[in-house]
């Protein structure tokens, strides 16, 4: 089978495992530090900006308790995003209200945002669909103007940015996924990233335990004689990376550049068999500026076949999928709300495989397979009914 999501894991990850290893260290030590620090780098900010998790979701279940979301707040957030960021703002007691998306692009327009906002909305998280930074730039400005929080869910964006800033950091707090299927990888992981230097350090307490003092014996020993004492302003729970994961992490990141260079290959590639096929919509061109990571290649098709021509794909070894089902959908969530831009793209859109190790040849292979089962089953759709 040809899947949708792949990681690239290979000798020099696991050489770096070995190393862990053998240190006898593989908690939380210095690979987690240099993942840290790398990651900052990368993203063009300070350091002390920047800690990580456990995963993506655990930082945004902590990205909600700093912002202090409680009962009566409203997250503004799309329709088509991740069950978990969603969950972060349902635990907390306050309300995810679901806004619409560009069926196009899927990613929130400045105005759809903005429709949604209220006295009571607390903060907006939006994502960067596939990669694609969409309006990050006026939802941050919008939410400057009206005093509430920007999160930005930016799992998808890695390596997104406009005009050379980077997706995550346009607003108060970034959160970034190394989960297996993401493109630079820790197996699992997280990065949250906070503008507020302040928030950035209350998150690092957040994540372990609520403990004032984390930089290990010698800064304990400063505050207390006996080093095993401590300090608890929170009763915080435990979402620390370990360095088995930040290792695997770091080589990853070093890796990051090839993966990105290879997916915008693929992109085109893609582009060029598909963009002219009648019946197969492919994503519109970046805007001027933007830089895509390329985490997901999405066509869009007659509702009436999509789930057919992924029938076919898979009978031909071919693994698709859509992203995200419609949370204003999910009845958990108690939303009434009518999108017809995500209803719409939620009927036809189809995620293709996109991952580095594709070779040019399945790239080829699986557009020719698309071509001809739309072909065939619009054919049939569009047959007069017989009989
Ligand atoms: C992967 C992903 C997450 C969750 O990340 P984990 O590290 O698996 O918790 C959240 N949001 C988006 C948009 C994602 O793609």
């Amino acid at each position: 089978m040809i899947n949708v999501f792949q990681p690239s894991l290979g000798d020099e990850e696991l050489a770096a495992v070995q190393e862990v290893f053998q240190t006898s260290w593989v908690g939380r030590g210095s690979k987690v530090d240099a993942f840290e620090r790398t990651f900052a780098e990368h993203l063009g900010v300070d350091r002390k900006q920047v800690t990580s998790s456990n995963s993506c979701t655990e930082a945004t279940f902590l990205a909600m308790e700093l912002i202090g979301l409680g009962p009566g707040d409203e997250v503004v957030l799309p329709s088509v995003s991740f069950v978990g960021a969603a969950n972060a703002v349902a635990a907390r007691g306050a309300r995810p209200v679901f806004c619409d998306v560009d069926p196009r692009t899927l990613n929130p327009t400045v105005a759809d945002v903005e429709a949604c906002l209220t006295p009571s909305t607390k903060a907006v998280l939006p994502l960067h669909y596939g990669g694609r930074p969409g309006q990050i730039a006026g939802i941050a400005e919008l939410c400057r103007d009206r005093g509430v929080w920007l999160v930005e869910d930016a799992a998808n964006a890695q390596a997104s940015s406009v005009d050379g800033r980077a997706c995550g950091t346009f607003g108060d707090i970034g959160l970034w996924s190394f989960d297996w299927g993401k493109i630079a990888v820790a197996v699992d992981g997280g990065i949250l990233y906070a503008r507020d230097p302040e928030l950035a350090a209350r998150a690092v307490q957040l994540a372990y335990f609520g403990m004032e003092q984390t930089s290990g014996y010698s800064e304990a020993f400063k505050a207390h004689t006996r080093w095993w004492e401590f300090e608890v302003n929170s009763f915080s729970r435990r979402s620390i990376m370990n360095d088995m994961q930040a290792a695997v992490g770091v080589v990853q990141l070093g890796r990051l550049g090839d993966f990105l260079r290879r997916r915008a290959r693929i992109a085109e590639l893609y582009e060029e068999a598909l963009g002219t096929v009648a019946g197969i919509g492919t994503p519109p061109p970046l805007p001027a500026g933007h830089e895509s990571s390329h985490y997901m290649y999405w066509v869009q098709l007659d509702p009436a076949i999509r789930d057919l021509v992924a029938r076919d794909m898979f009978d031909r070894g071919i693994y698709t999928t859509f992203r995200y089902p419609l949370l204003h959908q999910v009845v958990a969530y108690g939303s009434s709300a009518r999108l017809p831009g995500a209803e719409r793209a939620a009927a036809r859109t189809l995620l293709l495989p996109m991952h580095q190790a594709l070779t040019d040849d399945d790239v080829a292979f699986v557009a020719a397979a698309l071509e001809k089962s739309v072909t065939s089953r619009t054919a049939q759709s569009s047959a007069p009914a017989r009989g």
